[in-house]
């Protein structure tokens, strides 16, 4: 089928803002409004490190290959067409298909055919996004040759006929939604919607038809049965009887019901509803939370830091250190490991009966990694902390398991900054994880020492926040969920 000329053609750039919302995408090339696009220092990082990497992928080949930039689709052409060896910001055009596709280099193949290839700082992020850019590369060129991916760690990855179904999904979604002249209609995700550009935009709309899917815990199918039984309202489902509900996706027996329906009231309500009485283990608490960098040079993330708060129990007016590790490089990585497990053999001969308190389950999903990227499933300090005796507690499971919220995410600072519920507030405004690693990313780029000490001191800063903040939350469930 031809591509109507009217509609904006197709880019495999679109791929990530497709396969997170079709509404963002139909926004990003026919939305008639003029954006402030979200200041986000993280996205601009990914994107400065991508540049990076993307030119020495060039000066590599360059020291090899002849090159040459191409300068507009006819150009492309014209150079394919003369067999030069790599093509640079090559621009494949398919007027039929409606589709433009911007591979960062095609190399000349032994065979004769030309090769796609872009440099991508690691594949795990964005596998998806991925496959749909290199798959419709090697439909634009109808080549049966895998595109390269030259990877940050030196390596090369390839995608094939793979990817196929994938791009080819990606173009009938694309030419459907670009058909359409109005918004196409969603839900609301918290996740994707509150990192969007658009989110201004979408949010109040959502709100005044009281979308379903504002709410914690209720996801697009679980609305589209909700909707189906006539309950098409956070008012509706607020008045409903937990019994009455039919079983819906993800939402069947009457614990999840009754669970949906108290948060449909505290959301219009602002009340916390306690399912059961919260119960923390007895112990010494220590409370752990690490910071780490995804965006390293071998794709591997790494921790550079360890935090811990150290309470003092012996009634010294409430005194709490900060203790961490720190290691500067991915190249001390495994430093930084030892001496996390040190620490922590530290704490368990100090305190036998220490408790090690974290948010949420990344901070065990990362011990576990460590522990298999250095061959140390059997280390016995590994073996006390994923075992059946684990000191290791999430604070987040007896928030999940017995209390529902006026929020719409159950993450640390949604509970945490929250004036109405543990009411802490992070010294410095603008932090989180992705604040973390691009201050890092800063510090490890910085030459001047004393910028770099004060780049530092702020991560360590933010981290003794995030601690504390654990802490507030505990005496915050002492006081006022324990019975
Ligand atoms: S705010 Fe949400 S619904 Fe709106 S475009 Fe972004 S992701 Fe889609």
């Amino acid at each position: 089928m031809m591509h109507p000329p009217d509609l904006p053609l197709i880019k495999p750039s679109d791929a990530k803002s497709w396969s997170l919302c079709a509404r963002r995408v139909w926004l990003d090339n026919k939305g008639e409004f003029d954006l402030q696009p979200l200041e986000d220092a993280f996205e601009q990082l990914v994107i400065e490190l991508g540049l990076a990497h993307e030119q020495s992928i060039l000066q590599r080949l360059s020291n090899a290959m002849e090159i040459h930039i191409a300068t507009s689709p006819e150009d492309t052409s014209r150079l394919m067409a003369n067999r030069v060896p790599v093509i640079y910001q090559a621009q494949l055009l398919n007027e039929i298909d409606g589709i433009i596709g911007l591979p960062d280099f095609l190399i000349l193949h032994e065979s004769g055919q030309y090769q796609a290839a872009d440099a991508k700082l690691s594949l795990s992020e964005e596998k998806k996004e991925i496959q749909v850019q290199l798959g419709i590369y090697r439909r634009l060129l109808g080549s049966g040759l895998p595109a390269i991916v030259f990877l940050g760690d030196g390596d090369q990855a390839f995608i094939g006929d793979e990817a196929n179904v994938t791009a080819n999904q990606f173009v009938t979604e694309m030419r459907e939604i670009l058909s359409s002249e109005d918004e196409p209609l969603v839900r609301y995700s918290h996740s994707k919607c509150r990192a969007c550009p658009y989110y201004t935009h979408c949010k109040p709309p959502f709100e005044e038809k009281e979308e379903l899917s504002l709410l914690y815990s209720i996801q697009g199918r679980a609305a589209n049965g909700l909707e189906s039984a006539g309950i098409d309202t956070i008012s509706k489902l607020a008045s409903s009887e937990p019994n009455s509900i039919p079983d819906v996706p993800y939402l069947k027996g009457y614990d999840k019901k009754h669970r949906a329906v108290l948060q449909a009231k505290s959301y219009l309500s602002g009340k916390i509803f306690q399912l059961n009485p919260v119960v923390l283990p007895e112990g010494h608490w220590i409370h752990f939370d690490i910071e780490d960098n995804p965006l390293t040079g071998n794709g591997e993330k790494h921790v550079y830091l360890w935090g811990f708060l150290v309470p003092d129990f012996s009634g010294n007016n409430g005194h709490e250190s900060f203790e961490y590790v720190w290691t500067d490089r991915d190249e001390e990585d495994k430093q930084g490991w030892h001496q996390f497990l040190d620490q922590i053999e530290g704490y368990k001969q100090q305190y036998p009966d220490l408790i090690l308190a974290h948010y949420s389950s990344h901070e065990r999903s990362t011990i576990r990694a460590y522990a298999k990227r250095y061959g140390m499933e059997d280390h016995p300090t590994v073996a006390y902390l994923l075992g059946d005796e684990s000191p290791l507690f999430d604070l987040q499971k007896p928030v999940l398991d017995n209390l529902v919220l006026p929020l719409q995410g159950y993450g640390l600072k949604d509970i945490c900054k929250h004036r109405d519920l543990v009411n802490f507030q992070w010294q410095d405004e603008e932090s989180g994880s992705q604040w973390s690693v691009v201050q890092f990313n800063r510090f490890l780029a910085e030459p001047g020492a004393e910028i770099r000490t004060r780049l530092k001191h702020e991560i360590l800063g933010y981290n003794r926040d995030d601690v504390t903040a654990t802490r507030r939350l505990e005496e915050w469930l002492r006081a006022n969920f324990m019975s």
